[in-house]
């Protein structure tokens, strides 16, 4: 029985150090790729589907591996999260973003509105605000073209340092959007505590708005509170047709998803653009 049992502990051990050992792997491999050009950024376009225009994007990072291909930001971004690395891909994915924009002439022009995912750690002293602020300099126009995307959960860790630094940027003009919207635990507190002018709601109830009765009142709930609290809506993940009429009826007015177009570099952002313009 000893040895049996010593032999199960080894392999545990066994197991859990191969386990450790891919993160500690992937993590070695994350410092490295910042500063070897393995991440690049996309862009995901919203719409005001009524007004039939786009109303701005979304920008995502990109991980490309030199031996594992793609990695999807969902693998490494909790990852840079644990590890003090969110801070420098924040600044890379900001900048590189607002290069390109400015660079192929779409920002203020087609493109009104640029949107960031921002984590928890991203908001910690005075010096994430002036990180922010450099981040921005290079903008030839109004900060509000600016908007930061922030889960609920992220602003939760962090409430006191995420709301100074809110408060100063959206002083200055930028934007903040709650994202996930509906799928934490005190959605209402969060809207209360910071200075919000934008939710997203989350694909989650998208997915099935159609046949769910009780998602389709969760959703049109949302949008008669955001109404009241004079707040954008953009509803995110939309694939089908059926989901899109289902919330333009319902009311949303700004829609994000697949049916319209997939996250895409910016080259294929200035032709998709460029297609735009010529209907
Ligand atoms: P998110 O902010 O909720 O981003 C939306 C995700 O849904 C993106 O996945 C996007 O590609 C995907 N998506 C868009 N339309 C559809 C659709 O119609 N159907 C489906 N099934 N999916 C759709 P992605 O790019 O893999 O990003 C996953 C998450 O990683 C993001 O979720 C965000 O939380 C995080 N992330 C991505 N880029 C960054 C970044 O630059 N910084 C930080 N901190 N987080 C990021
Ligand atoms: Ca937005
Ligand atoms: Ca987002
Ligand atoms: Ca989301």
């Amino acid at each position: 029985a000893k040895t049996n049992s010593r032999g199960s502990h080894k392999l545990f051990n066994a197991e859990l150090s191969q386990v450790m050992s891919s993160r500690a792997r992937l993590l070695l491999d994350l410092k490295l790729a910042l500063d070897h050009n393995q991440l690049t950024v996309v862009y995901q376009p919203q719409f005001c589907v009524q007004e039939n225009r786009m109303t701005g994007v979304e920008v995502l990072v990109r991980w490309h591996h030199p031996e594992r291909g793609m990695i999807p930001p969902s693998d490494f971004i909790p990852l840079a999260e644990q590890h003090g690395l969110i801070c420098g891909i924040t600044d890379f994915v900001m900048r590189t973003a607002l290069h390109e924009l400015i660079e192929a002439g779409l920002l203020y022009r087609d493109i009104q509105r640029v949107s960031f995912n921002v984590s928890a750690a991203d908001f910690n002293g005075n010096e994430s605000c002036d990180r922010f602020i450099a981040n921005l300099s290079e903008l030839p126009g109004d900060w509000s073209v600016i908007e930061l995307e922030l889960t609920e959960s992220a602003a939760l860790l962090n409430l006191e340092g995420v709301k100074q630094v809110l408060s100063v940027l959206n002083k200055r003009g930028v934007q903040v959007s709650l994202d996930d919207f509906g799928t934490g635990y005190s959605s209402l507190n969060t809207l209360r505590l910071l200075p919000i002018q934008e939710v997203k709601i989350d694909q989650s109830f998208v997915k099935d708005i159609v046949q769910n009765k009780q998602d389709a009142k969760l959703v049109r709930t949302i949008l008669a509170m955001a109404k009241a609290l004079h707040l954008r809506v953009v509803a995110e993940g939309v694939e089908t047709h059926a989901q899109a009429n289902y919330l333009i009826n319902a009311g949303c007015e700004e829609l994000q998803g697949f049916l319209y177009a997939r996250p895409m570099e910016i080259d294929h952002l200035i032709t998709f653009i460029g297609n735009l313009n010529q209907q």
